[in-house]
């Protein structure tokens, strides 16, 4: 136990008050993610772009009282004060000495691929030997490994942790956390590599989190690893399909492992080059255990795909789905509650959960757990279904109802109490939790687009980082957020805080209110039908030309209304022009009713280098009428003229604000096609039918499809009513088929496509994409000579939309 009084000597602070001397219970560093209790301590961590300080009002007001800031802030008597020089130091510290309270083997392990994988996997593998506790999800940053090693309670008697790292300099910190008594290094790929300055380095700056070590267990064909580990002091133990290495690998019909005088045969559950390598690392780090043969052997069978992700689906009566159906511990809880409260569109929250398997905690203590998750993240309905949750059922309160079996509920399951309200299904893969989905999702047909939010994040978060830390963003999610959805995006860049919204008409303005919005939001095309809603809703119009604002004031009649102007200065779309600037000067000062938020403009050719001249131009232009306006109106609104390619090449030109589009769905629009953008959408479909056809015969309208000799040809469930143009007809298109990418053959139907599957085994129901990470949009967009912009937004609203986030 830590109370507040001895934190000052673990962080080297200063108490500047001390009200109660409370024991520590939670680390709290994010203003969205509070546990209200006495015991838990809010550190104020100040970021380039965001300051825990200006939260700390706010948490006091909602009855935190334990705060570590790095700079004087005022707090009524009753709040504990540690000042500190830096609070993300503070944590790391407070993480440190916990686990220097626990003396118990603990698994590190870092790497560039696996870590979370292989993390869950010795979870799984070892759980009959060890009470383990884990990082939740890939909680394994500066600020995550400490949030994780405070997990550790008295009963466990194994940590496996993941540590990550994205720059020099970073793992030290992590290694005096962990302190990893057994280390495990997966892998080195080149994924970022902009922290560093050669591999090598990066491979070095990993390698720290084995110094104090008692063993570090590698693949020793990772060459670069091999180097860097054998120039250290560290004992080693290496496994390889090499000689050389410790435990030797042979791969024939299964594979036989050879370590010392032991001698093994498996066969491993999985054939992916990834998935084997990874189990290996298990293998070696059981045999390093003294595991028994036999223990690896059925472990090894019984391993399960880790579902890393949860889905969020439409479901029936209007509810929103949270399919989390393959996963079930405490922590891993603590995260999907976050994924809801950031999807927080409806007003209703209802959790179904399972009982909680091999936690190795009594089920009377998790299930106060439980309870008062419940109760901190504001659910209000609860359906507990399992045996202990049954028998513990009086901890909770009256709106809960609890099931010994995912039968017993189902049996009593009526879809008409599910409606308009968001539902969290979380259960243990033990509980088949897939059977309560399929009865509330909305039945969707065969194609879908996924959008992996989670990318979406680290594409935002990328963005940001290449900004000034004063620099807003306002992120467009016109069109249906480029066809990926736009309340579900919406409400995730609200729950990440970026400054303005931008939508293109009224319409979705309104939606996004209707569905728990409340940014500012920017319409940058308002038509007089729709002022009205405009004022209703809160919504900012563009004001673009005289004739327009003429007609907004009219219509105001006095009321007051915050716009935004716009001035062309090369794209020849909308805008004023520098010629417009005294009426529209005289017609802001005569009506104080208008307020000016911000004043922006487009640039034509940010994405070409061919036109940089051109664009330095514009911008000149810009400022130049933006500043008459400015003085003239005796104040500075925000400026703001860049666009995602703008942001990626014309840096120089930020101002106040950017207005991000495509760059947040993964795309970069120029020709540098940077590498750190993570794709965000998927568009997928399935097979309806196969036939094998042969010489002669003709496939599909007009009689296009010519068979040459014998093929076999897949009817797939896509066609030009969903957005997949008429133009990938004849051959010009080309899907993905069981890794395999195949030409479309004949014409696109309304609503299928004929794909040739020559030489491949496919049957109804097979999945086929479209484009997404492996079958990039770009390529796709090009060869119908068009560009990625329009192939997201023309993906008709009838695909659903499912979107996907990780989840442990
Ligand atoms: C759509 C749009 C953007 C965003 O452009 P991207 O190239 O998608 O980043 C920015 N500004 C205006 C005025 C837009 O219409």
């Amino acid at each position: 136990m830590i109370h507040f009084s001895q934190l000052e000597s673990i962080c080297q602070g200063k108490v500047l008050r001390l009200q109660e001397d409370v024991v520590v219970e939670h680390l709290l560093i994010d203003s969205r993610k509070v546990i209200l209790s006495k015991n838990a301590v809010f550190f104020a961590i100040s970021g380039s772009r965001n300051d825990g300080h200006q939260y700390i009002k706010s948490l006091y007001d909602q009855g935190i009282r334990n705060f570590i800031i790095e700079k004087k802030v005022d707090l009524p008597a009753d709040a504990n004060v540690l000042l500190v020089s830096s609070a993300i130091d503070a944590l790391q510290q407070v993480a440190a000495s916990h686990r220097a309270l626990f003396n118990i083997p603990v698994i590190g392990i870092t790497g560039s691929n696996g870590k979370t994988i292989i993390k869950e996997w010795l979870y799984q593998l070892l759980s009959h030997h060890f009470t383990i506790v884990k990082n939740p999800g890939s909680y394994n940053s500066q600020v995550g490994v400490p949030l994780s090693v405070w997990n550790i309670r008295p009963h466990h008697t194994m940590g496996v942790f993941e540590a990550g790292i994205s720059k020099k300099n970073e793992m030290q910190a992590l290694e005096k956390i962990l302190k990893p008594t057994l280390g495990l290094f997966t892998n080195i790929g080149t994924a970022h590599n902009e922290g560093f300055s050669s591999l090598k380095e990066k491979v070095e700056e990993k390698a720290q989190l084995f110094a104090n070590s008692d063993v570090v267990i590698y693949c020793k064909d990772h060459l670069l690893i091999d180097e860097v580990l054998q120039s250290k002091k560290i004992k080693r133990l290496s496994w390889g399909y090499t000689n050389e290495a410790d435990i030797i690998i042979e791969k024939g019909e299964a594979y036989n492992i050879r370590y010392d005088k032991i001698h093994y045969t498996l066969s491993l559950p999985f054939t992916d080059a990834a998935s084997i390598e990874n189990c290996l690392h298990c293998i070696a780090v059981m045999m390093h255990l003294g595991i028994s043969k036999t223990d690896i052997q059925t472990g090894m069978q019984t391993l399960q795909s880790v579902a890393m992700r949860l889905e969020l689906k439409e479901g029936i009566n209007q509810c929103q789905l949270i399919d989390d159906s393959y996963n079930n511990d405490l922590a891993g809880l603590q995260v999907s509650l976050d994924f809801l409260n950031n999807q927080y569109q409806k007003t209703k929250k209802t959790l179904i959960l399972s009982d909680i398997l091999q936690s190795g905690v009594e089920a009377k203590d998790w299930t106060k757990s439980v309870s008062k998750l419940i109760k901190q993240n504001k659910i209000d309905r609860f359906i507990g279904i399992g045996k202990d949750l049954f028998a513990y059922q009086n901890i909770f309160n009256k709106h809960s109802s609890f099931y010994d079996s995912t039968e017993a509920f189902l049996k009593n399951l009526n879809e008409d109490e599910f409606s308009n309200e968001i539902v969290l299904i979380k259960g243990a893969r033990a509980f088949a939790f897939e059977k309560i989905v399929a009865r509330l999702q909305r039945k969707v047909h065969g194609t879908i687009m996924e959008i992996d939010l989670g990318n979406m994040v680290h594409n935002l978060n990328y963005f940001r980082a290449s900004l000034k830390p004063s620099t807003r963003i306002m992120a467009m999610v016109k069109a249906f957020a480029y066809g990926s959805g736009s309340k579900e995006v919406a409400s995730l860049l609200q729950y990440h805080k970026v400054n303005y919204l931008g939508v293109a008409y009224a319409d979705e303005g309104v939606e996004l209110r209707k569905n728990n919005i409340h940014l500012p939001i920017m319409v940058m095309n308002p038509s007089s039908e729709t002022f009205e809603s405009l004022l209703q809703y809160n919504l900012e119009p563009e004001v673009f030309n005289l004739n327009q604002l003429k007609k907004l004031l009219t219509f105001l009649q006095g009321r007051s209304c915050t716009v935004h102007i716009k001035f062309d200065t090369g794209m020849h779309r909308l805008g004023f022009a520098e010629q417009d600037l005294p009426a529209l000067i005289n017609l802001l000062l005569e009506n104080k009713n208008i307020n000016v938020a911000t004043i922006f403009s487009h640039l034509a050719g940010a994405d070409d280098p061919q036109h940089d001249d051109y664009s330095s131009q514009q911008a000149e232009l810009f400022k130049n009428l933006a500043d008459q306006l400015s003085l003239a109106l005796g104040f500075k609104p925000l400026y703001h003229l860049l666009n995602s390619p703008g942001i990626l090449r014309l840096n120089q030109y930020q101002f106040d604000m950017v207005r991000l589009g495509i760059g947040l769905y993964g795309i970069d629009p120029t020709t540098e096609k940077n590498k750190n953008l993570k794709p965000v959408a998927t568009l997928k479909t399935i097979v309806s039918q196969v036939h094998h056809l042969h010489e002669g015969q003709t496939v599909g309208y007009g009689r296009h499809g010519k068979i040459k000799g014998e093929q076999s040809i897949a009817t797939i469930a896509i066609g030009y009513a969903d957005g997949y143009s008429r133009a990938f007809g004849k051959g010009i298109g080309k899907v993905l088929v069981k890794g395999k990418v195949v030409p479309v053959i004949g014409n696109v139907c309304m609503d299928m496509t004929m794909i040739d599957v020559t030489g491949l085994t496919v049957k109804e129901g097979d999945e086929v994409i479209v484009f997404g990470e492996q079958l990039p949009i770009e390529q796709v967009a090009e060869s119908i000579h068009t560009i990625p912009y329009e192939i997201l937004t023309n993906t008709s609203e009838r695909v659903k939309r499912v979107f996907v986030a990780e989840s442990i």
